[in-house]
């Protein structure tokens, strides 16, 4: 069974981001000369403590630009990358991944903001980001979260979708992709996922995609997917893992 190894150390050199583990940091020229560090923001979720670190690195007329997926960029001169680094991190904000690793986690806000949310979507996207981030695999990963059937973050778009259920349980999707030249939807695998069942599945399907990878990757390249893996082995390779990993 492949392992998952975890590196989120990364240096930069005052040009460019080095790191051995084969990951892509968000931080990264921008075309018209600025730098860009994406931060890794689980859920979209920052405090004002953050978000007041975050304007004092960009400046007062600085730019901060939200993505797609809930992850701030800051925009800076180069020169100004090594000290809003460390500032980055003594207000406990880190670097997204871009290639090589689990993406930014996306999450509707769930319980507590949302009176549709069946689950605790922040909670559980935080608690994913903790043991998954800076996880060294193929290519991309992205991972989305929902706290009810209206479906905000639209689980479907994602290579691992969970969707919060009545009792604390969430239905697990896998294989979707919104972006590139083929967009698809995930499959539906498995329902009744229970919180503390989540990781353990999300870890096992992670390993088969890096095995799955492994296994194709002479036929598929470099850039594999979960949704590139899944049309060669099928559903059921991960059906069967997913199911024998939460009986155990
Ligand atoms: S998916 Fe449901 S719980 Fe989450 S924000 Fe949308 S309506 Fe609310």
């Amino acid at each position: 069974m492949t392992k998952l190894v975890q590196d989120s150390r990364f240096s930069w050199t005052g040009e460019v981001v080095s790191c051995s583990s084969g990951i892509t940091w968000g931080i990264a020229e921008q075309a018209n000369g600025l730098m860009a560090i994406l931060l890794n923001v689980p859920g979209g979720i920052l405090t004002g403590r953050q978000v007041k670190v975050m304007g004092e690195i960009v400046g007062d007329d600085g730019i901060i630009k939200n993505s797609r997926r809930m992850a701030p960029i800051l925009l800076i001169p180069k020169e100004r990358v090594a000290s809003a680094l460390i500032q980055l991190e003594e207000a406990s904000l880190r670097p997204a991944c871009l290639n090589g690793s689990v993406r930014n986690i996306v999450s509707c806000p769930g319980k507590g903001f949302s009176k549709n949310s069946r689950g605790d979507t922040l909670e559980l996207a935080q608690a994913l980001d903790a043991e998954f981030y800076g996880t060294v695999l193929p290519w991309d990963f992205k991972i989305g979260i929902s706290g009810c059937p209206r479906n905000c973050s639209g689980v479907q778009c994602h290579d691992i979708g969970l969707m919060a259920e009545p009792r604390g349980k969430f239905s697990l999707w896998i294989g979707g992709t919104e972006s590139g030249m083929n967009p698809r939807h995930g499959s539906l695998i498995r329902k009744g996922v229970t919180r503390a069942q989540v990781p353990v599945a999300v870890r096992r399907i992670l390993e088969l995609y890096a095995e799955g990878a492994e296994e194709y990757r002479e036929e598929l390249g470099k850039r594999i997917r979960l949704y590139h893996v899944l049309d060669k082995t099928g559903m059921e390779r991960f059906e069967q893992a997913v199911a024998k990993v939460l009986a155990e």
